[in-house]
């Protein structure tokens, strides 16, 4: 018999599987296991294709060019004719681009050719005008002229049946402008990925209303909805959510009943009130719930039957950082994107940073290019979780592996500059 909870045995099956403190890259690794792209496709128009994903690989149906034309303004020639140069040719018509010369091109003649133009039928060259001395329908061209010169051959940029875009592909300016280039007006994507997003507390109001005592505003809905936006994904935006075990399970059950993910804020560390652990436990699985990192230590991953959920801390700046290093590469798998690089390169720390080894650090850093060239960053100042305006300030995250304790100024430190 099939077990019921095939998540959780296979995760006992990978051994040294600790969901208390888990090491950054082998949350993300655990993470990939279960991430499956969404299997439906849509035919879209090109014109509103940008940023979905390709769902197909795309074989060339023609050849690019689909002909031979000529690269230069010139003469199209037979080479044969200029082996006893020079030699004196009659021009016997034109091709412009778009318009091709319809005749063949016999011995002894030539044609008067523009960039773009299409070869004519004999002709196998094209002779540069600079190179020519033209006088009235005849021209004469001197020596050390190359059989096929300036000509853009046929299926020269892209081949027939050539495989030109693989499925996973982004659809970028360059990949529209390229199926177009193809013919295509229509291409096959992956759906949107629907994703619930809900916040979790008490304590939030929304922004636009007077501030009642004790209670903030809700900043991580607005944080979430721009990155969740920069991501193409459809949003199910449910809120916030009371602190109340029936409310939150209720919203959870609506949300993997209808999307593909759940993203919450707040309410998966260990206060009283924070049910969310809990409650997965309960109508769902769950895979960690703590990542050795800084900030973003409480981190629930898991699944309620077919739908991941994704349990992002409270703390403001605590949610873009979780979001940015593990739930951003997970939506683009399950959106069936192909990896992305991870831009990252070494450069000098311009500020002192005090830390303890064990956890890996994502502190918030101001990247900049001195005019030898070399990169410095340093901090945008204190890193508590809670200080969104770091965020804000910030260009690059300087990450600190687990391992390494303070950071004396002038060292060697790794940074990721923001890509978006
Ligand atoms: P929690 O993980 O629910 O204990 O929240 C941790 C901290 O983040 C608390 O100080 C919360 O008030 C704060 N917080 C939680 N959710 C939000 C939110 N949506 N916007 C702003 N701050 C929040
Ligand atoms: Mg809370």
């Amino acid at each position: 018999m099939e077990s019921p909870r095939p998540f959780l045995s296979t995760l006992e099956q990978m051994g040294d599987y600790d969901p208390n403190s888990m090491p950054v890259e082998k949350a993300r690794q655990f993470i990939r296991q279960f991430l499956t792209p969404l299997a439906k496709h849509e035919s879209i128009r090109l014109c509103n294709a940008l940023h979905r994903t390709l769902a197909t690989d795309i074989q060339s149906p023609m050849n690019v060019p689909p002909h031979d034309y000529s690269a230069m303004d010139g003469y199209a020639v037979r080479h044969e004719d200029l082996t006893s140069a020079p030699t004196v040719l009659k021009v016997v018509g034109s091709a412009f681009a778009g318009h091709p010369f319809s005749g063949c091109v016999g011995a002894g003649e030539c044609v008067r050719i523009m960039t773009g133009a299409l070869i004519p039928e004999g002709c196998d060259s094209v002779v540069m005008q600079e190179h020519v001395q033209a006088s009235g329908s005849s021209v004469e061209i001197g020596e050390g002229h190359r059989r096929g010169q300036n000509i853009r051959l046929i299926g020269e940029d892209i081949a027939q049946n050539s495989t030109v875009l693989t499925k996973g592909q982004i659809i970028r300016p360059a990949e529209m402008g390229l199926l177009a280039s193809l013919g295509f007006s229509d291409v096959t994507v992956y759906h949107k990925l629907k994703v619930a997003l809900f916040s979790t507390g008490d304590e939030l109001q929304e922004p636009g209303t007077q501030l009642a005592p004790g209670k903030i505003y809700n900043s991580n809905r607005y944080s979430l909805l721009g990155m969740l936006g920069e991501l193409g994904v459809e949003i199910v935006d449910m809120g916030t959510i009371r602190d109340d075990k029936a409310s939150l399970k209720e919203a959870l059950l609506d949300a993997a009943s209808r999307t593909d993910a759940i993203i919450t804020s707040g309410g998966v560390s260990v206060g009283e009130a924070d049910y969310i652990k809990q409650l997965l436990t309960e109508i769902g699985e769950v895979v960690f719930w703590k990542i050795a990192m800084k900030p973003g230590k409480p981190l629930a991953y898991g699944k309620i039957g077919t739908c991941h959920f994704f349990g992002l801390p409270g703390n403001p700046v605590a949610v873009m950082v979780t979001f940015q290093q593990f739930v951003r590469d997970a939506l683009r798998i399950l959106m069936g994107q192909q990896p992305r690089l991870t831009i990252e390169f070494q450069a000098t720390c311009t500020s002192p940073i005090r830390k303890v080894p064990g956890r890996t650090e994502f502190q918030r850093g101001i990247l900049s290019k001195d005019p030898d060239g070399s990169w410095t960053v340093r901090t945008t100042g204190t890193q508590c979780s809670g200080i969104l305006s770091s965020m804000s300030k910030a260009n690059s995250y300087i990450v600190l592996p687990a391992s390494q304790g303070s950071v004396e100024a002038g060292s060697t430190v790794l940074v990721q500059p923001f890509l978006d």
